[in-house]
């Protein structure tokens, strides 16, 4: 297969890590036959420095042109970096609201996979924990009460704030297809996240998910209130496969489920539009404290790589190979400084390594 991938190194750690993803990217191709063609774009504090904007309309071209984007991070340190000088839409991370809104990615896909490995990082109790967890956070992206009107005003003398969530059918009916769509290449199950005792816009929400699942046989769905959903995260994670929800419903839990667990440098994400289309980049930032020290987990960017093979490319065995690699790297008791045994836990057979050893071992083991 052909595969033309546009690549947002960044700032800070990302040219390190994204670098490594491609090294695995590599040694699939070369492993399955299939051929990945890079194309650099400029976003962030790189381009601000190059071009005077956090994203040239070129850019956004390059991008649309691509099959898919794989992205490192941008921006920097945002109390002493001159980026954060300047007017907020000349800023790295407008670049990539801008990004985010030419290609449409209403779509964003969060894993939360525990590593058996990496338990101790995880806050819950053995017997909650069990034989760990694997649920997908699919959240709405670009509507809801981010995007609706807002405005602080005095009424009767008193100051009054207020924020409108709105959605319409098809916002919702395009984002639980999607839904439903990963659910089938995964245990089939989708839980859909609402507040229909409540809220309009849950209540028109829960509809059109049901409308939808007639068209997935195959697929058990339930809906849950997101208060539940809340608790039932930290009670019992092992019960979900998808949860299916709105902007806010799914920033506050993809946090949420993220953090049971552990390192920020474990954690991928993919933002898709109506087609193949995506944007896969790691749930962490710039990291500029480690920038250019070479110790950055490239772990979360390199199982980015695999979801963009899978969700863009149909290469599930591929994708498969890189996340198999990942755990047998990690079984081996390799660990980059960040998912390193905490003081008091035991480190035998363990072994510290930096970026570049970490992304050789997993693509060897591809
Ligand atoms: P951050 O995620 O960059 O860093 C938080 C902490 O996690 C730091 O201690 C960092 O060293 C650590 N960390 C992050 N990724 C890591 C990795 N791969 N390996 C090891 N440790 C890792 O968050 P921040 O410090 O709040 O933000 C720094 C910059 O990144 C800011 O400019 C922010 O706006 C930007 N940012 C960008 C994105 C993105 O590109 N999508 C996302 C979040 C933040």
């Amino acid at each position: 297969m052909e595969c033309q991938i546009g690549v947002i190194s960044g700032d800070g750690i990302g040219p390190e890590i994204v670098t490594e993803a491609k090294k695995v990217l590599d040694q699939v191709g070369k492993k399955y036959g299939h051929n990945f063609r890079y194309t650099e774009i400029l976003m962030g504090g790189c381009s601000i420095d190059a071009t005077g904007v956090p994203l040239t309309d070129d850019a956004i071209e390059t991008a649309k042109a691509s099959d898919a984007v794989l992205m490192g991070s941008i921006g920097g340190n945002t109390s002493t970096s001159p980026w954060y000088k300047l007017a907020p839409e000349l800023r790295p991370e407008a670049g990539l609201l801008k990004l985010r809104k030419s290609l449409n990615l209403f779509a964003n896909l969060r894993p939360a996979y525990l590593y058996e490995e990496l338990k101790e990082a995880c806050p819950l109790r053995d017997d909650i924990i069990g034989d760990g967890f694997d649920m997908m956070i699919m959240r709405e992206l670009t509507g809801g009460l981010y995007f609706g009107e807002r405005k602080t005003e005095e009424v009767d003398g008193v100051v009054t704030a207020t924020d409108i969530l709105t959605y319409n059918e098809n916002e919702i009916r395009r984002i639980a297809k999607r839904g439903f769509d990963i659910a089938m290449k995964r245990c089939k199950k989708v839980t859909s996240v609402d507040k229909a005792n409540v809220l309009d816009s849950s209540r028109l929400w829960r509809k059109v998910v049901e409308e939808v699942a007639k068209d997935y046989p195959e697929v058990t769905y339930e809906h849950m209130l997101v208060d539940n959903c809340a608790m039932q995260l930290v009670k019992d994670p092992k019960q979900f496969d998808v949860i299916l929800t709105e902007n806010m419903f799914g920033d506050i839990l993809s946090d949420e489920a993220s953090m049971v667990t552990g390192s920020i440098g474990m954690l991928s994400s993919a933002s898709l539009n109506d087609t193949k289309f995506g944007l896969y980049e790691p749930s962490g930032g710039s990291a500029p404290d480690i920038a250019g020290k070479g110790i950055a987990n490239p772990i979360a960017t390199i199982l980015s790589a695999a979801m963009m093979l899978r969700y863009s490319f149909d290469l599930d065995k591929e994708a498969d190979a890189i996340e198999n690699a990942v755990k047998q790297v990690l079984k081996e008791g390799y660990r980059t400084i960040d998912i390193m045994p905490q003081a008091g836990e035991s480190k035998d057979g363990i072994t510290q390594v930096g970026t570049v050893k970490m992304g050789d071992l997993i693509a060897e083991r591809v």
